[in-house]
């Protein structure tokens, strides 16, 4: 069957944006969506740059008009897709290829049955707190409930079509891309 979704799920400092944003470069047909959110903007990001960034008046004032596809609370800030995005894409006969949370991934699953869905393992805990806290540049606020939800999502792996490890980024990103490439030759 013709893949149209791919959905990579992993706990936050897995590395799922990085092998998202290089594929998507190296593969035209890819394309990512712009989540809403109401997370607070972090350094380096800016709107639209990874996401929408937006307040919880207005996000609830979307979600009451039926724009998301889905969202969800993911570590206490809101997070949803849009519709039209996807209708976008498939206009141009693209394939999605979106980072969301574990609970994302199973509301499209739900919603579109025929989604290929790949989740990515940190080599362990420590290194997911060890990446966490290097990447921000210091401790964040909510590490701890980070950790604790990581676990719980680690725990669905299982649940996913694919599982990777990305212990080494070159290394893993290769073996990503043979999952996708193989997904994009059944249709
Ligand atoms: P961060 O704020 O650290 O960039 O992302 C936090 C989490 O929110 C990540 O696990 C990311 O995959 C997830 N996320 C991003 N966009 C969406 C979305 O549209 N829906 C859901 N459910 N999760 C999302």
């Amino acid at each position: 069957m013709k893949v149209r979704l791919i959905i990579i799920a992993a706990p936050s400092g897995a590395g799922k944006s990085s092998f998202v944003e290089r594929i998507c470069r190296e593969m035209p047909r890819l394309c990512d969506t712009v989540t809403y959110t109401t997370r607070a903007v972090r350094a380096g990001e800016s709107e639209g740059n990874p996401y929408h960034f937006v307040s919880k008046e207005k996000f609830l004032e979307l979600r009451e008009k039926g724009f998301f596809v889905e969202w969800a609370v993911v570590h206490e800030n809101l997070y949803g897709t849009p519709y039209h995005q996807l209708e976008d894409a498939w206009a141009q006969d693209r394939v999605i290829i979106m980072d969301i949370d574990v609970q994302g991934a199973e509301t499209f699953k739900r919603k579109f049955p025929d989604a290929a869905t790949i989740f990515i393992l940190p080599p362990s805990i420590e290194e997911l707190r060890r990446r966490v806290t290097k990447r921000d540049g210091r401790v964040p606020a909510d590490l701890e409930i980070r950790m604790k939800n990581a676990e719980r999502e680690i725990a669905q792996a299982s649940h996913f079509d694919f599982q990777l490890v990305n212990d080494d980024f070159d290394k893993s990103y290769q073996q990503f891309k043979k999952i996708v490439e193989d997904l994009l030759a059944r249709g």
